[in-house]
């Protein structure tokens, strides 16, 4: 058996090979032998189109079984396996394309016609389409080729994956993720997180991402069981399949929506062993209220494209409500000043620094992006600001990019917003920076509060009251907006860059 991280889960698939590997909504299963067979077929006809050991395989495709099993096929085949969001545009698509330079681009049916010539224009040498359904030229071709198919060897450090960065500052950056990192933190997860052969995954998150992609579906993949597949997330199919699931990984907004629902009671929870959240913080009241109604406490856990997972609170222990709990086995997190990269005092706030197996080696042909974000000793900068308390539980406070500086002085948005939110009848804010003649910066909240008729009457006076009692002036906000909603990526991070372009005049010019 060689380093390649499918050769690691497929030692551990189960004897029977027509164990459930993925069920859809319609009843339609794909057992584990499906998953060989097609992986299979897909990884020789990648082969045939010559794609070597490196060559990346870019892919734009709606979730699907078939898009995991393209997954497959490119770890077997030795390729970089290179997912992009449903979402980009042809101009997104094409710097990609660009940048990655991949041998193969596969698109859905229906974007072929208008990605082709971009293709083209990056040199790519072949393109494929494969639609929801599992439809199109790369399933047709593959379909008539032998499944037998021996996996390429790789070594630890062999790339398996490019995932872009979202790049809400600057260009998108192409995270490689190497077999290693790939297997070193599926095995981890599996351990952690008790995973037993009869867990049953709900999984409803997208897969051109870490969360759904290296997360959810490797976890599963590491245990050899069967997940409950949804195009997306969908409240009346989350309530339908959760009497039959064991786990549940979402984002945050997962969990507002099903407590908005009037459906989630305990006895809809009770068939589950586990609610897991990342992406995005999770709000300390969602992760008390989704107790309250359900008996289950969310593990949250945080991690980026660039490191995988990096804590997570305990399966056994207390799973505490706005901490993302305890440093991985093999993981190290330390804080340290921004500027001179020192370790601050134990509990001092500052950048969080992380190191281990899961770690990725840099950024695709960026070195000096790399060599900023990775000192010499290993430690990578997420950039991320947070601290350690006194039981060892990591706190997230913010991005640093985020941090506003008003007057010299600076703000961590986290602090006003954890103010903000305690208002009764708010139910989240955002707190960001704007440009402001005298200060530099001006703080300014963005409040979502309740709708009136649930009793959403703050106003202006209340958000300014209750942070000029709680907090010293300079942090307290110098405008206030209501809005109906929060504007947030696929992944459900709320968006600040867009926030603060939205209200960037209103202190003037
Ligand atoms: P991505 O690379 O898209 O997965 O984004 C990674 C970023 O998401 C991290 O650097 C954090 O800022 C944020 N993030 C992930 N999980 C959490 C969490 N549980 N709490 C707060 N922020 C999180």
């Amino acid at each position: 058996m060689t380093d390649n991280f499918f050769d690691i889960v497929a030692a551990r698939f189960p004897a029977d090979a027509d164990t459930s590997f993925i069920e859809l909504e319609s009843g339609r299963r794909y057992s584990y032998g499906d998953l060989m067979e097609i992986s299979g077929r897909y990884a020789r006809l990648l082969t045939g189109l010559g794609v070597a050991k490196g060559d990346r395989v870019a892919v734009q495709v709606e979730k699907s079984p078939e898009a995991v099993f393209l997954y497959l096929a490119c770890l077997r085949a030795g390729a970089a396996y290179l997912p992009l969001n449903t979402a980009y545009t042809k101009a997104e698509v094409g710097y990609f394309l660009g940048d990655a330079e991949p041998k193969v681009f596969v698109c859905t049916p229906a974007s072929e016609a208008a990605l082709a010539e971009t293709a083209r224009a990056a040199g790519v040498g072949a393109l494929l389409t494969l639609g929801g359904d599992g439809d199109g030229s790369l399933a047709e071709r593959a379909a008539g080729l032998d499944p037998a198919f021996d996996t390429v060897p790789c070594a630890a450090d062999d790339l398996a994956a490019i995932l872009y960065t979202s790049g809400t500052t600057g260009r998108s950056k192409g995270a490689m993720l190497s077999h290693r990192n790939l297997s070193s933190n599926a095995a981890t997860l599996h351990r952690i997180w008790g995973f037993r052969p009869d867990d049953v995954l709900l999984h409803a998150l997208p897969i051109f991402h870490t969360h759904g992609l290296f997360v959810a579906t490797n976890c599963v993949l590491m245990n050899g069981s069967g997940m409950l597949f949804l195009p997306r997330f969908d409240a009346d199919a989350v309530f339908r399949l959760l009497p039959r699931a064991t786990v549940m990984m979402g984002v945050p907004t997962f969990y507002t929506r099903l407590l908005a629902d009037p459906r989630l009671t305990p006895a809809a929870a009770a068939h589950m062993r586990l609610f897991i959240s990342g992406s995005a913080p999770l709000l300390a009241d969602t992760h008390r209220e989704f107790r309250e109604r359900t008996g289950h406490a969310i593990l949250e856990r945080y991690g980026m494209t660039e490191t995988g997972m990096l804590t997570s609170n305990p399966l056994d222990g207390d799973r505490i409500p706005g901490t993302v709990g305890f440093p991985l086995p093999k993981v190290s997190v330390r804080v340290a000043d921004e500027k001179t990269g020192e370790p601050v005092p134990d509990g001092d706030v500052g950048v969080l620094e992380v190191k281990g197996p899961n770690v990725f080696s840099g950024y695709w042909r960026m070195p000096e992006k790399t060599a900023q974000e990775i000192r010499p000793g290993g430690w990578f900068i997420t950039g991320d600001v947070g601290r350690i308390d006194a039981r060892g539980y990591v706190h997230i406070i913010g991005r640093a990019k985020d941090l506003v500086i008003s007057g010299g002085f600076n703000v961590y948005p986290k602090e006003v917003e954890t103010v903000i939110d305690a208002i009764d009848g708010v139910v989240e804010s955002a707190v960001i920076g704007i440009p402001h003649p005298d200060f530099g910066e001006a703080v300014m909240a963005v409040v979502l509060k309740r709708p009136r008729r649930a009793g959403g009457t703050v106003d202006e006076a209340a958000v300014i009251g209750a942070c000029k009692e709680q907090l010293a002036n300079f942090k307290v906000p110098k405008a206030v907006a209501f809005v109906d909603e929060l504007p947030r990526n696929a992944m459900g991070k709320v968006q600040k860059a867009l926030l603060r372009e939205t209200y960037k005049d209103r202190f003037g010019r």
